[in-house]
């Protein structure tokens, strides 16, 4: 029941009728006892910033923020954490009396996945990310600051991938190689082999998306890997069908997007997240359930 004191929370994004966040946050309110509701918000690019300010207005407690807003909605907020600023980018704001704070949980929702659903620690040996857009900058950095101790970045476009790789350098002190989509590659194919984790953070293999093959070589990501792909539809998707064949253990995005929610719904209530009902709703609505 809603009442005079329900507490609004919502999703950004454009489209957003698709998002797997409301059934993900209302059902971790019901369960922690909150009166609030979560809903989608699809404003115009030419009103973000009236979006924005409705927030302060209406006081509604907190956003999460999708695509294509995570960079747009910056310039409208009254301050970033540290953090969010690192990854140039927005996928959560809090308001606390009036004052819109942005941070990103996306790079630290992997590192938790990773951790917690994997058991795989960052730090345990170099990763390869393949592209260089919003998803590979969440990710490099997240790995950087937990501790990976060598980065590379494998992308279509390689000046994209020279230009984040030396930023990324530069905000976490870890190297980062650029390379090119290409698979005759040495180098690459001899950091990917001496690689603990191999991340898709392209829409390569995405249902409906862009078909193509990874630049890799045949045997990889293999044995001793994690292959993750940031990409979560289909389930089980070609860059991880790849890793499963030749002995990888493998993951797809939704766990990223899971703990990205927990650490969202953590920073606006201060309560420790139902980690699992928020899996359970998340893949019940995403018609996968038990798939990781
Ligand atoms: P983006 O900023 O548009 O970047 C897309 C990247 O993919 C670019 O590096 C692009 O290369 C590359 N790419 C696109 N088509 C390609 C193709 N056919 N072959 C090789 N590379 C290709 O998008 P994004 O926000 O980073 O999202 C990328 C993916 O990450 C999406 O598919 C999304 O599903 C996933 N994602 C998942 C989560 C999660 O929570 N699980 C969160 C965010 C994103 P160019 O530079 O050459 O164009």
């Amino acid at each position: 029941m809603f009442d005079g004191k329900t507490l609004v929370y919502g999703i950004i994004g454009n489209p957003v009728a698709h998002s797997f966040s409301p059934a993900m946050h209302n059902s971790a309110m019901r369960e922690l006892g909150i009166n609030g509701v979560y809903v989608p918000f699809c404003p115009p690019p030419e009103r973000l910033g009236e979006a924005v300010a409705g927030i302060r207005a209406l006081g509604i407690a907190g956003v999460n923020v999708t695509v294509p807003y995570k960079e747009a909605v910056i310039p409208y907020l009254d301050e970033l954490t540290g953090e969010a600023k690192m990854y140039g980018a927005v996928n959560t704001i809090s308001n606390r009396r009036g004052v819109l704070t942005g941070h990103n949980t996306d790079g630290p929702g992997l590192i938790r996945a990773l951790r917690e659903d994997y058991r795989f620690d960052p730090a345990g040996g170099p990763a390869v990310i393949f592209g260089a857009g919003g998803a590979a900058r969440a990710v490099a950095v997240a790995l950087a600051r937990a501790g990976c101790p060598e980065l590379a970045l494998v992308n279509r476009s390689y000046d994209k991938a020279v230009k984040l790789a030396e930023t990324v350098a530069a905000a976490t002190g870890v190297p980062v190689r650029p390379f090119p989509w290409d698979a005759g590659d040495r180098q690459l194919g001899e950091l990917a082999r001496r690689s603990a984790l191999l991340v898709n953070c392209t829409p390569v293999g995405m249902s409906g998306g862009a078909a193509g093959e990874f630049p890799l070589p045949g045997d990889l990501p293999g044995r001793g890997q994690l292959a993750y792909d940031t990409v979560y539809n289909p389930p089980r998707t070609p860059f991880m069908t790849r890793g499963a064949r030749n002995g990888a253990v493998t993951g797809n995005g939704l766990s990223m997007l899971l703990y990205q929610g927990v650490l969202a719904l953590e920073e606006w209530t201060g309560l420790p997240a139902p980690v699992e009902v928020m899996r359970r709703a998340l893949y019940d609505r995403a018609g996968i359930a038990g798939v990781k």
